[in-house]
C-alpha cells in the first residue's frame, strides 16, 4: 500500500518523505524518462531527479537523429516554437500523476537496505518556480541572468544563473507578471525512503583541451560533434546555417577527426561506439542539406555498427572525402582558414589541407559523480561507467540488488538501445513485485 508522510526535520530546510514501494531515478535523460512513464504507467510511483533544469538530456541538443533521421524536437508547441507535435514522454512527465519530476536537483547521499533505500536529495535554489513561469520573456530584456535553455525545454520555464547577476534582475523580479522569482532562494533538502533506483545518469562529450595536438579551447573553429549539433540545429543562434564561430563567414570545408580520447590509453581506452555513425550523419547533413560544404573525414577505423553502415554508404556516394590516419599539425591562418597536416597511412604520406572548420569526435565520458553514485551504491564500475552486478550473466541492467541502470550510464549507447533498456529495467522491477 502506498502512503506518504512529509514532515520538516529538525534541520532547516530539510523534509523527510516515506514512499514506500516507490523508485526514484537519478537522470531524466531518454533513459531515465522512459524507465519514468512505464513505471508509472504501470501504477508504480516515481521521484525523478535531474540535475539540470530541464528534462531531456544529451538529446535536447542533437538535431536529427539516427537511425529514422527524425528531428529530435518531438515537443509541443508553445509560443517560441509554434506548430510541433507533442512529445509523449516530455509531456508525460508533467501529466503523469505517478511521477514526482524534480529539476535542479542531486542525490547528496544514499543509505539503508537495498528494498528500503534513505536518499538525500539536494534541491535548487529555485531562482525561477516553473509552475508560475510563462514563459513571457520579459526577464530576458532585462538582464542576461535569465535564460530561455532551449525552446523545448520541460518544464517550460526560463532559467537564472546568480553567476551572470546584473543590475536588471531586481527589476525583473519586481515586475514579473506572475511573481515567479524569487531572487533570494536557498538550496533545500529532502529525504526519500524508496525500495528501488535506477541510475540513469547518462554521459558527458569529453572536453578536450588537453589534447593540445588539436588546439581546442584555443583556436575558436576547432569545435566538438556536439558543438556541431547545436549549430546546424535550425533553432541554434545561426538559424541552422553552418558559420565559422571566429568571424560569422560561410564554412565551405569541413575537416572532422575520430577517436579524439577514444581508443588512447592517455585518455579512454575504449571505443566510445557510436561517434562514427553520428560524425557521418553531421557530414550526411552538411552535404544533403547545406549547399556546397566539402567534407573529409580523418579516421583509424569507421565503426558503423549494425544497420548503420548505410550512413557510411550514402556518405562515400555523396563525395565526402575519407582519409585514413592521423592529424599532426594544426595551424590557424590570419584569414580564419586552419592549415591541416595529416598523415595518411595507406598512402604512407603527409597531405595538408586548408579548412574552415575542424570537429572533434571526442570520447563520451561518464558525467561527473558517476564515481560517488557507484561508491555510495556498491556498484561495479566499468571503466567508469556502471558495471553489471553479475559478470557471468552480463545481464546489462541489473547493478545490484535493487539497483538497476539503463541507457549510457552504463556505456555509450544510442537512444533506442537506451529506451530497450529502459523497458528491461521496468520488466525487471515490475517481475520483482509480482
Ligand atoms: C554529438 C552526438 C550525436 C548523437 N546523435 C545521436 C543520434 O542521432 N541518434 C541516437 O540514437 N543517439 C545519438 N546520440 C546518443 C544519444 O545522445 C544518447 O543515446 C542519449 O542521449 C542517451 O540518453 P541517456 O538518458 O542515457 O543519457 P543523457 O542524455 O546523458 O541523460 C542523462 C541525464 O542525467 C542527468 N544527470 C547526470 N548525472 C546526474 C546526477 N548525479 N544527478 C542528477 N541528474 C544527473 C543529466 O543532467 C541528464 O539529463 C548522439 C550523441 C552525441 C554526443
Ligand atoms: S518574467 Fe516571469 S513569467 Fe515571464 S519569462 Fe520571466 S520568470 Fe517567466
Ligand atoms: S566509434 Fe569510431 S570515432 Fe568513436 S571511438 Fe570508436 S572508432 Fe573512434
Amino acid at each position: 500500500m502506498f502512503q506518504l508522510t512529509r514532515f520538516m526535520s529538525i534541520f532547516l530546510n530539510e523534509v523527510t518523505i516515506t514512499l514506500s514501494d516507490s523508485v526514484l531515478i537519478i537522470g531524466a535523460g531518454v533513459a531515465g524518462m522512459t524507465a519514468a512513464v512505464e513505471l508509472a504507467d504501470s501504477g508504480i510511483k516515481v521521484i525523478l531527479v535531474d540535475r539540470q533544469p530541464t528534462i531531456g538530456g544529451n538529446a535536447l541538443e542533437l538535431y536529427k537523429a539516427f537511425p529514422t533521421d527524425d528531428c529530435f524536437y518531438c515537443f509541443e508547441g508553445n509560443s517560441w516554437r509554434p506548430g510541433i507535435r507533442k512529445c509523449f514522454y516530455r509531456s508525460a512527465m508533467i501529466d503523469q500523476p505517478n511521477i514526482d519530476l524534480m529539476i535542479n536537483t542531486e542525490v547528496s547521499e544514499i543509505s539503508g537496505l537495498p528494498g528500503k533505500f534513505k536518499a538525500k536529495l539536494s534541491i535548487g535554489p529555485m531562482y525561477v518556480d516553473p509552475k508560475k513561469c510563462i514563459m513571457c520573456g520579459l526577464c530576458l530584456e532585462y538582464s542576461g541572468a535569465f535564460k530561455l535553455i532551449s525552446p523545448q525545454c520541460q518544464p517550460q520555464s526560463v532559467t537564472y544563473e546568480p553567476a551572470k547577476a546584473e543590475e536588471g534582475d531586481k527589476k525583473a523580479e519586481e515586475e514579473c507578471p506572475t511573481k515567479a522569482i524569487d531572487l533570494s532562494a536557498q538550496q533545500t533538502e529532502e529525504i526519500v525512503e524508496v525500495s528501488d533506483i535506477v541510475v540513469a545518469t547518462g554521459f558527458h562529450e569529453m572536453q578536450p583541451v588537453d589534447v593540445d595536438e588539436y588546439g581546442y579551447g584555443q583556436y575558436p573553429n576547432v569545435i566538438t560533434q556536439l558543438e556541431l549539433a547545436r549549430i546546424l540545429d535550425p533553432n541554434g543562434s545561426s538559424g541552422g546555417a553552418l558559420l565559422r564561430p571566429s568571424d560569422g563567414i560561410q564554412v565551405k570545408n569541413v575537416m572532422m577527426v575520430q577517436c579524439v580520447g577514444s581508443r588512447d590509453e592517455n585518455y579512454y581506452a575504449y571505443c566510445s561506439k557510436i561517434c562514427c555513425v553520428f560524425a557521418l550523419k553531421h557530414a550526411n547533413i552538411m552535404t544533403a542539406e547545406r549547399n556546397g560544404i566539402q567534407t573529409t573525414v580523418v579516421y583509424m577505423d569507421m565503426r558503423t555498427y549494425d544497420r548503420h553502415e548505410r550512413y557510411y554508404r550514402e556518405a562515400r556516394e555523396s563525395g565526402i572525402r575519407f582519409v585514413r590516419g592521423r592529424i599532426r599539425l594544426v595551424e590557424p591562418q590570419e584569414d580564419g582558414t586552419i592549415d591541416i597536416t595529416v598523415y595518411d597511412s595507406l598512402l604512407d604520406k603527409y597531405l595538408k589541407y586548408s579548412m574552415d572548420l575542424l570537429v572533434l569526435s571526442s570520447a563520451l565520458e561518464p558525467p561527473v559523480g558517476s564515481s560517488e553514485i557507484i561508491k555510495s551504491l556498491g556498484l561495479k564500475s566499468a571503466s567508469g561507467y556502471i558495471g553489471p552486478a553479475d559478470v557471468v550473466s552480463e545481464n546489462e541492467v541489473i547493478a545490484g540488488d535493487h539497483v538497476y541502470v539503463c541507457g549510457t550510464a552504463s556505456g555509450p549507447v544510442e537512444v533506442p538501445e537506451s529506451v530497450t533498456q529502459a523497458r528491461a529495467v521496468v520488466s525487471k522491477i515490475l517481475q520483482e513485485r509480482k
